[in-house]
């Protein structure tokens, strides 16, 4: 997995890039990542903060801190997520919200995580192995 992916929140004030490789692909399922997308899970692209870069429109983001270790970074426009930090479990590191990348990149998931607190009726898929800390 090499290459740079891009992204932007969908007012396109904020513009990211990043290069691969990730360090993790992950589903998330825990109540943070609900609550904080509005969807059933989360799908993350763990990059290491020196591979992801701004582009655009630094100025338009806010930043939310959800908990003590968990903060969230969006496009005070119109409201995506553009990436989260989780210091307790990657430090140094970028959550890149996965909607967001543009064009068609394939970034199989490594993992399905927080998979006990998922929504009711979600299926996980068998085929990714699953991690609940
Ligand atoms: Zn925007
Ligand atoms: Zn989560």
């Amino acid at each position: 997995m090499s290459g740079v992916i891009r992204g932007s929140c969908h007012c396109k004030a904020v513009a990211w890039q990043a290069r691969l490789p990730p360090k993790i692909v992950i589903n998330c399922h825990c109540s943070l990542c609900r609550q904080l997308s509005g969807a059933d899970y989360s799908a993350w692209v763990v990059i290491p903060n020196e591979q992801f870069r701004i582009n655009k429109g630094s100025d338009s983001v806010s930043h939310y801190s959800a908990s003590e270790h968990f903060s969230k970074v969006f496009c005070k426009v119109c409201g995506s997520t553009v990436s989260c930090v989780n210091n307790a479990k990657f430090p140094d590191h970028t959550y890149v919200a996965r909607g967001n990348i543009l064009g068609d990149v394939a970034l199989p998931v490594d993992l399905q995580v927080y998979t006990n607190d998922r929504a009711q009726g979600i299926h996980l898929d068998a085929d990714i192995p699953v991690y609940n800390p």
